[in-house]
Parts: C-alpha cells; structure tokens; sequence
C-alpha cells in the first residue's frame, strides 16, 4: 500500500481488529433459543450489539436493550449520516432494521468479539465489509420444521407466517455463502458446535 493510500478514518471499523461473529437464520430455525443458550455460557467475550429498528417495540422488549427503536425518519437520518454498517427490511414487513457502527466500535473497545444476529441480506452485506467475519447460519433439521415452529407459537397471522416461510426458504438457498452451518437437530450438540467453532477461530 502506497504512503499515501487513505488512511482509516476513526470510528471506521472496517480497518479495525474487531472480532464479528454473524449468525442468521429462518424463522423456525431455533435460533432465538440457540443464542440465549450460547450467551449463558460463551466460551468467548461476545458484546451483543443492539440494533435499530423501526419496528414498534413488543411488550416486554425495552429501548436500548432489545432494539434502539427508532421512528422512520430517525432512521433515515442515521442512515443518511452514515451510521449504519448495513440495514435491511426484513420479512418485506415495511420494517427497517439495522446494524449500528458504534456497537461494532463498543464491542472493540471492550475487547470482545462484536455479536450481530441479523437477517440474510444484512449479513451478506457485512461479509462484504469485514471478509472476515465468522459468520453462521443456523439451520432446522429438516424442512417440515420451520413450518412446525412457526406455528407452534400462535402468536403470528397466516400472512406472516407465508411472508416468513416464503423468506425462510430464500435464506435456506443462501446458507452456503456463510463460513459455517450449524443445523439445530439438538438444542445442546448445535449450541456446543457454536461454541466449539468460536473457541477454535479465538485460537486463530
Ligand atoms: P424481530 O422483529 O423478530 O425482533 O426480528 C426479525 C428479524 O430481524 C430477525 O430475523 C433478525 O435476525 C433480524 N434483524 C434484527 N436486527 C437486525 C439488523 O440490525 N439488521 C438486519 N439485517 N436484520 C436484523
């Protein structure tokens, strides 16, 4: 690189040493449940980073600490600012969410890995950020399943649950653009290959 390549801006964290570790997967993949176990029990320091959405809080799910919810136009201004690393609609549901450089930038000044649970899309963008990235995508054991999961929880409309499906079976046809795959045919065995690949890439 010549002397007088552009140099890394601070706050650019595409130049820096931050660990990424990326999971997605489908609706019904059991991904909710993996991650709670995973972050009783990490073998390594992971930071989840909070992302922003415009989607209206839930009951229950508190600002700052399950999403930074923002209005429409909050969002757009931090999108136009430059503050996201990526950001997706996801579930063609209307909402925005994204992924906020300054977690990233938190996660390293905490020395721990930066943790991003993000839909396909925004994690096909951040590969192309940060190649690096231990990225992984987890996976239900067998198709029938995410149907059997979705609609084990009651809790959604049948639009939702085709728009879900329909988007669960466009990322199925992504997984293999991520550095692994885990499929969760067993709670313990797929959060102990998570943990497993977490420990051997902290060693790299
Ligand atoms: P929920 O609305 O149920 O909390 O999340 C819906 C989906 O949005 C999840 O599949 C989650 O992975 C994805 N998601 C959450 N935060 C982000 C983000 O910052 N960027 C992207 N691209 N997807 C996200």
């Amino acid at each position: 690189m010549s002397s007088d390549a552009p140099q890394p801006q601070s706050g650019d964290q595409s130049a820096g040493n931050s660990r990424l570790l990326v999971l997605s997967g489908p609706s019904g993949s059991g991904k909710t449940t993996i991650v709670r176990k995973l972050l009783q029990d990490s073998p390594v320091s992971l930071r989840v980073c909070v992302s922003a959405t415009t989607r209206p809080p839930r009951t229950g799910e508190n600002n700052g600490d399950d999403y930074h919810f923002l209005s429409a136009e909050e969002f757009e201004q931090k999108r136009k600012a430059g503050e996201f690393l990526e950001t997706a609609e996801v579930f063609s549901s209307g909402y925005w969410y994204g992924t906020l450089k300054s977690e990233i930038a938190r996660a390293e000044e905490q020395g721990a890995w930066a943790f991003l649970e993000i839909d396909v899309e925004g994690a096909l963008n951040v590969m192309q950020e940060y190649p690096e990235a231990v990225t992984i995508f987890i996976s239900a054991s067998s198709d029938d399943e995410y149907e059997t999961r979705l609609r084990g929880r009651g809790t959604e409309s049948e639009d939702v649950i085709q728009k879900r499906l329909a988007t669960a079976r466009r990322e199925l046809a992504l997984a293999d653009r991520y550095k692994y795959q885990v499929v969760n045919d067993e709670l313990d065995r797929a959060v102990e290959e998570i943990k497993h690949i977490l420990r051997t890439e902290e060693a790299d």
